[in-house]
């Protein structure tokens, strides 16, 4: 049994496909949680966890839809109004209540969408990032659930920005990438690392990430695909499915010299403490 505590499978890129995933993460006994990025998204991820029992959902707004984003078109979320700006308003808080949200997220900041924009611009939708992270970060704090958080590069200010609020809520740093030193600063103040499957690539990036996995207490470990993103060795380059959650656990049985039932086990368990899902 495995938990993938960040999926996608909201997203339009899997519809047509979704009662064939379905089925086989039912066969192989795959759990997961579907992470909201925008309105349509997050709806979307509680009405799959409403209709199937191995699914749980996060509501959020992720970075890229805070502004007019018309970089990223390929990473389409499925509708018309992919690039339109939102706000993490009454709307989303609504959604909340539902039964099997079990998070807040995906949010953060990423200024890695920004390029194109002017100085002027940029600082203004960097801004707008914080705010709504912010807000994010309030409604954790208020509903008590678990924040997953999008971070790239900037895990000091995301961790400045939680300290500012007196954060006292749990938290993912979902896909993390950074450098020993950030994921120290992370678990020092209590939160959890998602590692994805770019931890099985053969780069520069995916050595460092073995000296941070071999530093990180395995409770504080949680496995995610980031599916349809990020396919792991040996699917690199191709659509990645939760059902590849697998080959992130090998990675970390052998970074951690544990048998991969042992971490199979935990990464599970730590999922369920984490979502605070009761089985
Ligand atoms: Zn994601």
């Amino acid at each position: 049994m495995y938990f993938d505590s960040h999926a996608h499978l909201n997203l339009a890129i899997f519809d047509k496909e979704l009662p064939t995933i379905v089925s086989k993460l039912k066969e192989e006994k795959i759990y997961l949680v579907n992470a909201g990025t925008c309105y349509l998204t997050s709806e979307k991820a509680i009405e799959l966890a409403k209709i199937e029992e191995n699914f749980w959902s996060a509501v959020g707004l992720h970075p890229a839809h805070t502004f007019k984003n018309l970089v990223d078109k390929e990473e389409i979320d499925s509708q018309d109004n992919f690039s339109l700006p939102e706000s993490f308003d009454d709307k989303f808080i609504g959604l909340l209540k539902n039964d099997k949200v079990v998070a807040i997220g995906e949010t953060g900041l990423d200024y890695s969408y920004l390029k194109n924009f002017s100085d002027e611009e940029k600082e203004k939708l960097q801004e707008k990032q914080r705010e709504e992270f912010q807000k994010q970060i309030k409604a954790s704090q208020e509903s008590g659930l678990p924040l997953i958080i999008h971070s790239r590069e900037v895990y000091t200010e995301c961790l400045l920005i939680l300290e500012k609020l007196s954060f006292k809520g749990t938290g993912v740093f979902h896909f993390f990438s950074g450098t020993i030193k950030e994921a120290k600063e992370i678990l020092k103040r209590g939160f959890y690392l998602g590692f994805s499957g770019i931890i099985t690539y053969d780069n520069e990036r995916a050595k460092n990430l073995e000296e941070v996995i071999k530093e990180t207490p395995l409770e504080k470990i949680l496995i995610e695909t980031d599916c349809p993103y990020a396919a792991p060795k040996p699917y690199r380059g191709q659509k990645n499915y939760p059902f590849y959650v697998q080959e992130v656990a090998r990675k970390i049985a052998q970074i951690k010299n544990q048998s991969l039932e042992k971490i199979e086990y935990q990464t599970f368990n730590n999922a369920l403490n984490f979502f605070k899902i009761k089985m």
